[in-house]
């Protein structure tokens, strides 16, 4: 049975948002979460963006704030009542969007603040008070310490991609900002994957939550075909380019693990006259947005991006996914393939698997818990003269497994904390989150709770609410400031 909104009594200004959006049933994670929140009970979600995840805390959190809606034009009569927590600027600023449009029927205001810009226009719209205030941790401290952001009077606490955001290393911030909050509140706390430090996370903050859990962290779509080529570090343009050719392929995200490696790969690309676009953290926040919006708008065929791009972001229907380089983290590579495959559609994941990357493959093995085949491309031309791998055979299938290889592979987190809005502060005491050996993960995968059927109802029915055309509204294009994105790949 799908779960319709109409079930939910919805105060009139937030169902008519919800209808004006096209959304015809709930998703699994809004079926679920939605009435726990309604009772003001802590929540533990596990789900990803792109589930609904926005909706499902921002409506129920809204419904219940309504009570102190007001139309006064005193700062005083507009308290931030709810703080939305978020890892990276893109996320936060895409979170915010939505929320100002489950909003916008209502008298309550909504305000992003992120780091990477100017803190003036931030500071004035907090200054005029607003209700929700959805940020970085970063950039809040800052607000926090300049005395215009007061947090006493906070009902509610979203602390959205949690475990992103222990890996870049939030945790400190995240316990400052905590620190202000009242101690009688509700905290909604929703993570892909439930790892140790989580469960720690929330038993410190969280009382009596409610556990969410609509799909499996770790679970590939079925719609997505995953294909792993040997290719040698030289060859692998040469790969991506054949599969686009020979699949007849528009559109594609191509990973790669570091900033550098992607700037160069996307200007190779771009020599080789594909139309490419680079997607990293040493871009300024208005050059990331116009990637991503050059992107949407099928102006480029290949965005190139680092894991700074995997998570959240919210492009429907990309034909393709190229793992230029093999995810670090296993957690990763589940996380980059589902920009393909999605609302039923069939999506394609190419992973190109040099020889010293045979560890990082069975480490996906394991997580997803399915045998991989590392193949050898079939080029064309090559079949009359002989396959370009030759020699290279025994990578296929056993070389994978091959532990005599000397493997250093970085600690979790090391990359991509550099990628993203950095923590505040460095604590040696803390230790980027290991990839979970939780028990959770070791058991079989069991369906949803929510019928599928359902949860393919509302992907395949919602009519899409795509971002408009331009920037954000929350961005003002400033001077790139380079200094707030660390480089160092
Ligand atoms: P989120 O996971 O919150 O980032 O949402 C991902 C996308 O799904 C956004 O574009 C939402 O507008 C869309 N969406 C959220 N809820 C629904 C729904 N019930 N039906 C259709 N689309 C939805």
């Amino acid at each position: 049975m799908t779960a319709s909104f109409s079930n939910l009594s919805l105060a009139e200004p937030l169902a008519r948002a919800v209808a004006e959006m096209g959304y015809e049933s709930m998703t699994p994670i809004q079926a679920q979460a939605i009435p726990v929140v309604l009772t003001g009970k802590d929540v533990m979600g596990a789900a990803q963006t792109g589930t609904g995840k926005t909706a499902a805390f921002s409506l129920p959190l809204l419904q219940r704030l309504l009570k102190h809606e007001n139309t006064s034009t005193s700062p005083a009569r507009h308290p931030v009542r709810a703080l939305v927590l978020l890892p990276t600027r893109e996320l936060a600023d895409q979170v915010a969007q939505q929320i100002k449009l489950y909003a916008k029927y209502t008298q309550m205001r909504s305000a992003v603040v992120f780091g990477g810009m100017d803190m003036k226009p931030q500071t004035l719209e907090l200054k005029r008070g607003v209700e929700i205030l959805v940020a970085t941790p970063g950039r809040l401290l800052d607000h926090i310490e300049a005395k215009n952001a007061v947090l006493n009077q906070v009902e509610y606490v979203v602390l959205d991609e949690a475990d992103r955001m222990l890996d870049i290393g939030f945790l400190p911030d995240l316990q400052r900002i905590l620190s202000y909050l009242p101690k009688q509140r509700t905290t909604l706390l929703f993570s892909a994957t439930f790892s140790p430090e989580i469960k720690r996370l929330a038993g410190s903050y969280l009382q009596d939550p409610i556990t969410i859990e609509v799909a499996r962290p770790n679970e590939t779509a079925s719609t997505v075909e995953q294909r792993f080529y040997s290719a040698q570090d030289d060859d692998k343009r040469r790969v991506v380019k054949a599969v686009l050719n020979q699949r007849g392929i528009k559109q594609a995200f191509v990973f790669v693990n570091s900033k550098l490696g992607c700037a160069r790969l996307a200007r190779s690309l771009e020599r080789e006259g594909l139309k490419t676009t680079a997607l990293h953290g040493d871009k300024s926040q208005d050059e990331r947005l116009k990637a991503l919006e050059a992107f949407k708008q099928g102006e480029v065929d290949l965005l190139v991006c680092t894991d700074v791009a995997a998570r959240g972001l919210d492009i429907k229907d990309v034909p393709a996914v190229f793992n230029f380089d093999v995810p670090f983290n296993a957690e990763d590579y589940v996380h980059r393939i589902g920009r393909t495959g999605r609302a039923g559609a069939s999506g394609l994941a190419v992973t190109l698997v040099s020889p010293s990357d045979m560890r990082l493959v069975s480490d996906i093995e394991k997580l997803i818990k399915t045998k991989l085949e590392v193949e050898i491309y079939p080029f064309e031309d090559d079949r009359s003269r002989g396959n370009f791998n030759e020699g290279r055979a025994e990578d296929r299938g056993q070389g994978r497994r091959d532990e005599r290889r000397p493997e250093r592979r970085p600690e979790r987190g090391f990359e991509r904390r550099r990628d993203e809005e950095e923590p505040r502060e460095r604590r040696s005491s803390f230790r980027p989150a290991q990839v979970s050996r939780d028990p959770f993960f070791e058991k079989p995968y069991e369906a949803p709770t929510v019928d599928q059927a359902s949860a393919a109802s509302w992907e395949a029915s919602s009519k899409t609410v795509v971002a408009k055309p331009g920037l954000s509204a929350n961005i003002k294009p400033k001077r790139k400031v380079a200094a707030l994105f660390k480089s160092g790949e």
